[in-house]
This record gives structure tokens, C-alpha cells and sequence, in this order.
């Protein structure tokens, strides 16, 4: 992939995507606001995915639960006790660092693979010794033991010192399907197999690489528990189609490139031990495939964890038998922020030929469908057939009016923000009530009928 990172974050800064958070006062690291065009493309992902996986099928609900949990839920999640990462510190430059990430980089240099999710922090130790592994900060070896650093923020709420209580805030979005299982149940008509679905922001404490905003503190997740009775539904048929559902949402829906997608299985030893298969979906960033989505099958893990720890009951009673059983459930998890990425990546094209950079978003992507210009800016007559095409426009797609500069200096802003098309008004607009459409990739001009211009846009 001739893309570089250096070229997205350029161009995600110059355009108004992504800002560095908290930029007036130094930044903080690894946290990221998304700008006018960025909150815009994160909608429009954020709405396709939800409509894909909620309003289109008739097996699915949402739910939108609070980013500050009770602390009981991450114990039972085992995420108190066991969601921590590996880290390691230099001791000649203090550069901390993920020690997994350490290793598995050293290996990717040396043209192998190796993956050490699931060693202990000792065979890390000792991994790391026997490879004389250097920094790549400073190329010393003079590392500290590995230690574990868990991700949970905690938050502590209430006023008074003495009684505030500890929370969480939450590390994941599936845990508000499992906790909410019960009242799902009992407040609609959902029978199974169905899903629950659910879009929000997780907090995860990670020591990162600084991949942009591949992973940060704060993300947007888009999660699905989709509950079933094992003894009706073959697990490995429904892992299969959700499968194919995440690949042609990735690749029709969004239109990222089928070439630089691909499926890896987690090994025995980096899968969880209560998942009976893990897949990742990965997309090849550039800085490498990495994961985009996990597809992992649960069994019943989840539930029984939080009937244990809670002491209520959430099985489900099949209607037609009276079958009493706690469902199994498939999760497939993505990352909002990492379609964002994938999206920007594939979709960046250096057009030598005309030099200009342009977005090649899907038309349903793109910040606006259209552009609207006046010819020139200082003709009343063409101003005013302008601006009422432009608000015939804007009442069917997200439009943008721009009288700014020439109408070179306009088609290449559009281009880098994606636009598909670029309506300009010229004079003989005001003659036959036509205007030309240019498309961002082709550059290519048609005049067309205003009569007709929702449809040439569509
Ligand atoms: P990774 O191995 O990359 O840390 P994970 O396996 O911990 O990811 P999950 O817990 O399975 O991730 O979360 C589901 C999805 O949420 C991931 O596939 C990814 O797209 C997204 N995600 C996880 N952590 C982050 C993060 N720190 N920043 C942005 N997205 C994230």
C-alpha cells in the first residue's frame, strides 16, 4: 500500500478530520477530536452500520447503556482481574512499551511472525532475555521486568470522600448486553435467536504506538451479542454467516478494497478460554494488517459469570418446549474509530495525473454528496440561481456552498474531502437552466438539466 500514515494525518489535519484533543493546551496523547469533515464520515459509518445490523433485519435490538458501570459488572467480566496489558520499561531512555508489541516488532523485522498473546509474563522475560531484544528507542537492552497494567479506568462517584464508591468506566460495550439481558427480555417481544446491538464510546488505559486514531484511550465501538440455543442453531453455521456479513459490510456497504482485507484465527494459545473459535477480521493499515473486527463465540461464558456474581437469574425459557437454558452467543466487536482509518486509507488516491489528492469515499460516505458553486461571485443573477439550487440540494443530501477562490482552488478542496460531485452555475445557467456536474474521479464535466439534478446526484 503506497499510502502512508504521514499522508492521512496530513491530510485528516489540513481538512478538518482529526485534531490532536486538547491541542491549545499541548495535547494529551492518543486522544483525538474529530473535526467538521470527521464527524461527519464517523456518522455516516456509524448510521450505515446501524441500519445494516439493526433497522434491516428483523432479528435485532439496540440499546444504549451508560459508559460509568457498577464495579461488580467488570468482575464478573473478569476484566478487574485479568484485562491488563504487558509492559516494559527501558531502563537507559524510560520509554515504556507494550511488551508484546516489543516482540512481536522485533520478529516483523526479522521477516517472521510471532504472536505471544496468552505467554505468561515470565516466558515474556524470557523471550525477550534470549533475544537479546533491543529498545528501539535507543538500542539498549536494559529492560525492567515485565509487569502487568490494567486497562480499566476507575471513577469514583459521589461528593463525600468517605462514601464514595468505586465504578468503572467501561472497558467494552458487550457488557451492557449481557447486564440488560433480563430486562430486554421481558420488555419486548424478542424471541430467540436475536441480537442485541450497540453503538458507544469504551475507555481502555492502553499503552499505545501512536498508530493515529487506530487505538486510543477513548473509542467508539459497535458491538453485537447475538444470543442462541445451541441445541437448535449450529454455532458453526451462524459463525459462517456472521462472517460473510461482516466482509460485505466492509466491502459493499463501505467499499473498502477486498485485497487488503483478510481473516486470521486466533491460535489455542492467544484465544480466550471459555471461546470455542476467534477470528479476526484485519485490514492492512499502513503499518501493517491489524485487527478491524473480532468474531468471537462466547458460549455461554458471559451470562453465567454475571448469574454467578449477581445471584439472578437470566436464562431463557423457550416458549414452545419450556426449555429452561442460559442462551450461547456469538459477538462480532469493531472498532468506529478503526472503519474511520480503514475508510480514510483505501479511499486516499494521489491522482498524479492531475495532480491533486482525492478521497474516493462511497457516495454514502462522503462528508457531502455535493458541491455548489456560482461561477463567479459577483453576478447577482448567477448568486441567486445558484443559492437556490443549492438549497433544492441541501433539503435531499448534506451540501456545501462554496463561492470561495477559483474554481480550480474548489474542485481540489472537494476532491480532498470526498465529494462526489461539483455543481457550478455559469452563465449559461441563466440561458437554459443548466448547470455542469463534474465528478470527483473521472474530472470529467456533463451539463445537466437542474430539473434533473437529484437524480444525476443520487
Ligand atoms: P487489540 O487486540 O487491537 O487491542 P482487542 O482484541 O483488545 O483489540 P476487543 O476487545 O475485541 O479488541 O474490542 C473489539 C474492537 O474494538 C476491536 O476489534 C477494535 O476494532 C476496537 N478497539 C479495541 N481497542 C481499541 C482502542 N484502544 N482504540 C480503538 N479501537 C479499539
Amino acid at each position: 500500500m503506497s499510502v502512508t500514515l504521514d499522508d492521512i494525518t496530513a491530510l485528516a489535519k489540513r481538512r478538518g478530520f482529526v485534531y490532536q484533543s486538547s491541542e491549545l493546551y499541548g495535547g494529551l496523547a492518543n486522544l483525538y477530536d474529530y473535526g467538521p469533515m470527521g464527524a461527519a464520515l464517523l456518522r455516516n459509518i456509524r448510521n450505515l452500520w446501524w441500519k445494516t445490523f439493526v433497522d434491516d433485519r428483523d432479528d435485532m435490538v439496540g440499546l444504549d447503556a451508560s459508559t460509568i458501570s457498577h464495579a461488580k459488572i467488570w468482575e464478573a467480566s473478569g476484566h478487574v482481574a485479568g484485562f491488563a496489558d504487558a509492559m516494559i520499561d527501558c531502563k537507559s531512555c524510560h520509554v515504556r512499551m507494550r511488551a508484546d508489541h516489543l516482540i512481536e516488532d522485533y520478529f516483523t523485522k526479522k521477516g517472521k511472525e510471532e504472536k505471544v498473546e496468552g505467554k505468561s509474563l515470565e516466558e515474556l522475560d524470557a523471550l525477550i532475555a534470549k533475544e537479546k531484544i533491543p529498545c528501539p528507542t535507543c538500542g539498549k537492552h536494559t529492560w525492567t521486568t515485565v509487569r502487568k497494567f490494567n486497562l480499566l479506568f476507575p471513577v469514583h462517584l459521589g461528593i463525600l470522600e468517605e462514601s464514595q464508591s468505586l465504578a468503572y468506566l467501561r472497558g467494552e460495550t458487550a457488557q451492557g448486553m449481557f447486564v440488560n439481558f433480563k430486562n430486554v427480555l421481558d420488555s419486548t417481544r424478542v424471541r430467540l435467536p436475536f441480537g442485541v446491538a450497540q453503538l458507544g464510546k469504551s475507555f481502555r488505559n492502553e499503552i499505545t504506538k501512536g498508530n493515529f486514531v487506530f487505538r486510543t484511550l477513548e473509542f467508539e465501538q459497535g458491538e453485537i451479542e447475538y444470543f442462541f440455543d445451541p441445541e437448535h442453531t449450529k454455532w458453526e453455521t451462524l459463525y459462517e454467516e456472521w462472517k460473510k456479513t461482516m466482509w460485505e459490510f466492509a466491502t459493499k456497504t463501505l467499499g473498502v478494497n477486498k485485497s487488503n482485507l483478510r481473516w486470521r484465527a486466533h491460535t489455542d494459545e492467544e484465544r480466550s478460554f471459555y471461546s470455542k473459535r476467534t477470528e479476526d477480521l484485519e485490514y492492512n493499515y499502513p503499518f501493517g494488517y491489524k485487527e478491524l473486527w473480532g468474531l468471537a463465540y462466547r458460549t455461554d461464558y458471559d451470562l453465567s459469570q454475571h448469574i454467578k456474581f449477581s445471584g439472578k437469574d437470566l436464562s431463557y425459557t423457550d416458549p414452545q418446549s419450556n426449555k429452561k437454558f442460559v442462551p450461547h452467543v456469538i459477538e462480532p466487536a469493531v472498532g468506529i474509530n478503526r472503519l474511520f482509518l480503514m475508510v480514510l486509507a483505501d479511499a486516499y488516491w494521489k491522482d498524479d495525473q492531475r495532480r491533486r489528492i482525492v478521497l474516493k469515499l462511497n457516495k454514502t460516505l462522503a462528508p457531502y454528496r455535493a458541491a455548489v458553486f456560482p461561477l463567479v461571485s459577483n453576478k447577482p443573477e448567477i448568486v441567486a440561481k445558484a443559492r437556490s439550487v443549492y438549497t433544492t440540494l441541501k433539503s435531499a443530501y448534506p451540501t456545501v456552498w462554496d463561492d470561495r477562490g477559483n474554481i480550480g482552488k474548489r474542485y481540489l478542496a472537494q476532491d480532498e474531502i470526498g465529494t462526489p460531485f461539483c455543481v457550478t452555475i455559469d452563465y449559461q445557467t441563466l440561458e437554459d437552466n443548466t448547470v455542469t456536474v463534474r465528478d470527483r474521479d473521472t474530472a470529467e464535466q456533463q451539463r445537466v438539466k437542474i430539473d434533473e439534478l437529484k437524480g444525476a446526484v443520487a
